[in-house]
């Protein structure tokens, strides 16, 4: 199709009219053909009918002639007067035939070529022509006599040898015309022809020449009268029917004839109306087509078209839904539609909740914390207020993970988000790690530090998590922006500084980021790197502090401890860099030197003095500790049980399983195993039962407290007490009066160490240590 529809709904519109058009074009065109086969069917059937009639009238006429005229022929008295050329007689006769059949010409042609007969009023019959047709035969037929056309008869005069001929005609006139066109069923005009001598054929009454070539060569065809052939002569020629008859003959070739013509237009004019009936029906179907399929296409693409609109602005993201109309397919799509349309919004609204969210507790995860920092940073930026974040930590959280398993741990978190968001009054709290949470508050640090306190402190109101008895304890580090960073992620890692900080100090504690925890962050950057080089270069030094028996009253065992003589900083503290070196892996080197160096000195003492070696719980996630210890055992010649491994509750929480096998591995060859700092952490005393220690180090910060105190004391003895039921040793650790000796020989305590006896000492003054008279000091 040349033209094109762009939308839809022309296109239905266009395809429904163009085929209903189409049908009512072929309806037309059948109607037409049927009309015209019809009608020219029924004007060759009248004309040949008419054709009937005329012949019959023509011949009756003739016959009636014929009567007239053959009676007389035959009649004695008037073949007399013709034989005797009496002309009055004839006359008389004639005239009286005549006056009875209203005949215009009748006279005798006497075979002398005479004519005879004539009323003074006829016109003169005499023609050689008409003599040579009597002579021939002719008795029936159109007779020209002198320019006017006669129906006529002959008929012989006897007397007994042929004399001449009676012959009578009758004019065919235009009156004569009409009535026999009158005679047939459909309207035809009758005219009378004939051919000139010229062979032209001409009207009869005007002398017109007949141009049209259809006709001349219909006539042409036409054989004379009376040869048998049935009036069949007709013919279509523009836009007419026309059938011609001969009318009598000479020679065998008809030379008058009548035509009969019928217009076809005016038969077909019968139709007008039914073809008009047809055009109007056509055009009103057309009309109604195009209208309903208009509707129907609009019904159909409206909702198409508003459903392709929802589909773009869902494609813009905006909400759509669309009105559903119909219970149609259309219905449905619509339905489907909307259904999809929601599930996408709702999907993405997921999908982006589950970006910006913590799964476990639903608040803000660390993403959206980071966003939200740069928005309210800039705003600050602009309106020079000030923000601080706060960020916090669970103390012991791993504990409560490990030891109760993950679904308690998570139920414990979910608790806290819970009460942070209630504690936070509306402010933004967000999930940045496992037991990470920060806080945004407005306003400066100050803001922040008042609401610390009351944040712990609501953490800490016990509460029972899937049927465990809980306390979360936390930390918290804060920093402001401006005052201490102007970025995101420098205020994040300051205030994490200070939580770091916080920690340090002795957890369930809140501290403000101040320069110089940035500058201890940068300081332990420059320990890390200074710790690479340090075995290498021989920088670390063991020290020994004498462990005391109560029992004995002697030195009974030295704890290595080690010291980094550090180039430029001097002698440096195992708290500074043990725990760089054991978040960097360095332990591993630093504990094997260690070890090495620890049994390398105790062989230089005498043999019932044991050496006690800290040992980190990095060391333990590597693979050939107990190796280790065996091979340092055997190179060094030290008898194992003269070895005593010091190692604290952490190690239980982060490799329970392991770790019992490594120490079960040393205790089988007869290495001493001690359980440090015993009190602070988590003193769960299941460890105590699961794994046989020789020893439970009780930590200094009970030893402390310990006379002034009566709940320090009765831990102490609660341990002893535990310790001698479950046949382990107890070593008070940070002993520095006389009096906490005392007290903890009372209680049962089997040995002591601390400043009281002495502080850690180099190598080389062990040996002084041990030729002290201690009994004297501890009596
Ligand atoms: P620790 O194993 O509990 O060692 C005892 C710490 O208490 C030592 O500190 C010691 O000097 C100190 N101390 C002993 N008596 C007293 C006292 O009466 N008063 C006071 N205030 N302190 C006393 P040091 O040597 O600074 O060691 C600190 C910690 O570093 C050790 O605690 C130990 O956990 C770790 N450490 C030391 N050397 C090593 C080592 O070679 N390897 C490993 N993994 N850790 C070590
Ligand atoms: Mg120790
Ligand atoms: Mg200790």
């Amino acid at each position: 199709m040349l033209f094109r529809f762009r939308s839809l709904e022309s296109r239905i519109t266009a395809l429904y009219s163009a085929t209903f058009g189409l049908v009512m074009l072929l309806v037309a065109a059948s109607l037409q053909w049927a009309i015209a086969s019809n009608a020219d069917h029924k004007v060759r059937s009248e004309l040949t009918s008419s054709a009937r009639v005329i012949d019959r009238i023509w011949s009756m006429r003739s016959q009636e002639l014929d009567s007239v005229a053959r009676p007389l022929a035959l009649d004695f008295g008037f073949r007399e007067a013709v034989a005797t050329d009496d002309d009055a007689t004839i006359r008389s006769a004639l005239s009286n035939i005549a006056a009875r059949i209203d005949l215009p010409n009748a006279f005798i042609v006497k075979y002398d070529g005479r004519v005879v007969g004539m009323r003074p009023d006829q016109d003169s019959p005499y023609d050689e022509e008409l003599w040579d047709e009597l002579d021939s035969g002719w008795h029936s037929g159109a007779l020209r006599i002198n320019g006017t056309t006669y129906q006529a008869v002959a008929a012989e005069i006897r007397a007994p040898a042929l004399i001449g001929w009676l012959v009578l005609g009758r004019r065919i006139d235009a009156g004569e015309m009409k009535e026999l066109s009158g005679l047939s069923a459909v309207p035809v005009t009758a005219a009378v022809v004939r051919r000139t001598e010229a062979g032209r054929w001409v009207y009869d009454q005007s002398d017109r020449p007949i141009n049209d070539g259809g006709i001349v060569a219909l006539l042409k065809r036409m054989k004379p009268a009376g040869q048998g052939e049935p009036a069949d002569l007709s013919g279509r020629m523009a836009g007419n029917m026309v059938l011609a008859r001969p009318l009598g003959s000479s020679d065998g070739v008809a030379n008058t004839a009548l035509l009969l013509n019928f217009s076809i237009a005016d038969a077909l004019a019968e139709y007008d109306p039914l073809r008009l009936a047809v055009v109007i029906a056509g055009l009103i179907g057309l009309i109604a087509v195009a209208f309903a399929s208009t509707r129907v296409a609009r019904r159909i693409v409206r909702p198409i078209v508003a459903l392709e609109e929802a589909a773009k602005a869902l494609e813009r993201g905006e909400r759509t839904s669309v009105p559903v109309v119909s219970k149609d397919e259309i219905g449905a799509l619509t339905g489907s539609f909307n259904t999809m349309s929601a599930e996408i919004v709702s999907r993405e609204n997921r999908i982006r909740h589950m970006a910006y969210h913590d799964a476990l507790t639903d608040l803000p995860n660390r993403l959206q914390l980071r966003e939200e920092l740069d928005r309210r940073l800039a705003a600050i930026g602009q309106h020079g207020h000030a923000l601080a974040v706060l960020c916090l930590d669970l103390d012991n959280f791993k504990m409560v993970n490990d030891t109760l398993g993950h679904r308690v741990g998570d139920q414990l978190l979910k608790l806290v988000a819970q009460r942070l968001v209630e504690s936070a009054q509306g402010r933004f709290v967000a999930r940045t790690g496992g037991d990470e949470f920060c806080l945004l508050v407005d306003g400066d640090g100050a803001e922040a530090e008042r609401l610390a306190p009351a944040l712990i402190e609501t953490l800490a109101q016990p509460a029972s998590v899937a049927g465990h008895f809980l306390r979360a304890g936390a930390s918290i580090g804060i920093a402001e922006a401006p005052g201490d960073a102007l970025d995101a992620d420098d205020l994040v890692k300051h205030a994490d500084l200070a939580l770091h900080a916080a920690k340090a100090a002795g957890r369930g504690r809140h501290r403000r980021f101040t320069p110089d925890l940035d500058a201890d962050a940068n300081n332990r950057r420059a320990v890390e790197m200074d710790l690479h080089n340090a075995i290498a270069r021989g920088e670390f030094e063991l020290y020994f502090q004498p462990l005391f028996d109560l029992a004995k009253n002697r030195i009974s065992a030295f704890e290595a401890l080690i010291r980094w003589n550090h180039p430029q900083k001097g002698l440096v503290s195992p708290l500074d860099f043990i725990p760089i070196a054991e978040e960097t892996g360095l332990i591993v080197p630093i504990g094997e030197w260690v070890l090495k160096e620890a049994c390398r000195q105790a062989m230089t003492w005498p043999d019932d003095i044991r050496v006690a070696v800290n040992f980190s719980t990095v060391q333990f996630a590597t693979s050939g500790i107990a190796n280790l210890v065996f091979q340092t055992l055997a190179n060094s010649g030290l008898a194992a049980d003269r070895l005593e491994v010091e190692i604290t509750e952490s190690l239980f929480l982060e490799y329970s399983d392991s770790v019992r096998e490594i120490l079960h591995g040393l205790k089988q060859i007869g290495v001493r195993i001690a359980l440090d700092d015993f009190g602070t952490g988590f003193s769960s005393l299941s460890y105590l039962r699961k794994f046989p220690f020789d020893k439970i180090k009780i930590d200094r910060s009970f030893i402390i407290e310990l006379l002034n105190e009566a709940e320090a004391s009765a831990v102490v003895k609660a341990i002893t007490d535990l310790a001698a039921a479950l046949d382990m040793e107890t070593t008070a650790e940070g002993v520095e009066e006389p009096a906490q000796v005392e007290a903890l020989r009372a209680h049962g305590c089997t040995t002591v160490q601390g400043y009281l006896f002495s502080k850690p000492v180099p190598a080389a003054e062990v040996q002084d240590l041990l030729e002290i008279k201690w009994e004297r000091r501890v009596a």
